[in-house]
């Protein structure tokens, strides 16, 4: 028999009617091979746990993870209880339980090992194990959670660990769209995307997959297809680069209102002073993204500004505000209203003229850009965020997706 592992998201196992679904989905499954089925919270559950630890205003992060876990333990007892009565032979497991070994950065907690032998002796003993996402244990006992969306990165981390047949994440769209099919109806599913594809539309906001599920597949060529819990068609396959008979220029437009802009001006122009700047925020674990430099008019003095996402602005500012004198910079400005705006496909290597159609058509449109990054695989620009979805729905055209 083989090992498949299916992962149902929050809106796959909403309510009792979807769990049931769900159920019915891994029984047929289950006939076939040993199943390990990872899911998450009910919809919209960890964001209530969230809401929660943001009323108490709570910074302590044993807390904070206890709580933003909760949801997974619900979960798998209702899906196991809903299989045994439908005749599965099913085991419920936490986390912990397995155990899933992470290190201690709380709330982007990294897997660090999987107890092998232990969950192949649960294997043998039961067809189906429910297994709880988003969550681990660290070396102190203490129960830690993987960053928001991280039920995919626990189902790929097990299914790597184990070598299972395949890894399925079932969601509530058909698979990987060419954009967000929320915000643009007329958004295509791409059949095959490659790794590489895949990590830099999730990183730059397509949170179909988690970032970090992709980074793991990558490293371990473990293909996942991305298919609906509601409709049974094939779903989009994540593959090696070789697999894919065509390169697409562009396959994928997405975009991310998660980033704050950093402005810091009249800061002296001689070298290690960005050294410096971005030494104390990756000390802090600050992810810094696009950076853009320039000389004053004065040409002494020069300007930088720089992204870090929205949950680390105040801290970010905070940094900068404690070491005012020793960057000895004029002005410190800050914008959470920002929005970035990302082309990718793995076909863009060797073509030119890809990047000019991203500018000329958000010129076209009266949409200012602030910073620009690009990989060889991606070009993304900062915009104000109130223009997204014109900007993604425009590019999205001109691409011809
Ligand atoms: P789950 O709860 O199943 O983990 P998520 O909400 O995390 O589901 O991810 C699915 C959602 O990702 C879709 O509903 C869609 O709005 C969004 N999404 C963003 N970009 C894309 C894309 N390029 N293709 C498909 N879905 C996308
Ligand atoms: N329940 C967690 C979240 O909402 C993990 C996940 O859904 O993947 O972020
Ligand atoms: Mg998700």
């Amino acid at each position: 028999m083989s090992l498949i592992v299916m992962k149902f998201g929050g809106t796959s196992v909403a309510d009792i009617k979807k769990i049931k679904n769900v159920a019915n989905i891994v029984s047929q499954e289950a006939q076939k091979n040993k199943i390990i089925v990872v899911v998450s919270a009910m919809a919209g559950v960890t964001n209530k746990m969230e809401n929660y630890i943001k009323d108490i205003n709570s910074d302590h992060n044993l807390e904070n993870d206890l709580i933003l876990t909760s949801g997974e333990n619900v979960t798998i007892g209702l899906l196991s209880a809903i299989l045994k009565d439908i005749g599965i032979h099913s085991l419920p497991l936490l986390g912990w339980q397995v155990p899933i070994l992470t290190d201690s950065e709380h709330q982007k907690a990294k897997i660090l090992n999987i107890d092998k032998n232990r969950i192949n002796s649960f294997l043998e003993n039961y067809d189906v194990i429910v297994l709880a996402g988003f969550q681990g244990i660290n070396l102190d006992g203490h129960i830690t959670s993987l960053g928001r969306g991280g039920s995919d990165t626990t189902a790929v981390a097990i299914a790597s660990a184990l070598k299972a047949e395949r890894c399925d994440i079932y969601t509530d769209v058909e698979g990987v769209y060419s954009t967000d099919p929320n915000i643009v109806p007329q958004a295509k599913k791409i059949s095959k995307l490659a790794y590489e594809e895949m990590l830099e539309m999730s990183s730059t906001g397509a949170k179909v997959l988690h970032t970090r599920s992709v980074e793991l597949a990558m490293k371990n060529n473990l293909t996942l297809q991305v298919l609906s819990s509601m409709i049974k068609k094939n779903g989009t396959f994540i593959v090696d680069e070789q697999k894919l008979i065509e390169k697409e220029i562009v396959s994928g437009v997405s975009y991310s209102k998660n980033e704050s802009k950093v402005s810091l001006s009249g800061i002296p122009d001689k070298p290690g002073l960005s050294a410096k700047i971005f030494g104390l925020l990756a000390s802090k674990n600050i992810n810094v993204d696009m950076i853009v430099q320039n000389i004053s008019q004065d040409g002494i003095s020069a300007n930088i500004t720089f992204t870090v996402p929205n949950n680390d602005i105040n801290f970010t500012k905070k940094i900068l505000e404690n070491n005012k004198n020793e960057i000895n910079y004029n002005s410190l400005k800050t914008d959470e209203k920002v929005s970035k705006i990302s082309v990718i496909g793995m076909g863009m290597m060797s073509q030119t003229g890809v990047a000019q159609k991203m500018f000329k058509t958000l010129g076209n449109n009266s949409i200012n850009i602030l910073a620009i990054s690009t990989s060889e695989i991606k070009i993304s620009v900062l915009i104000d965020e109130k223009y997204t979805n014109v900007a993604v729905k425009a590019l999205h055209e001109a691409y011809n997706l």
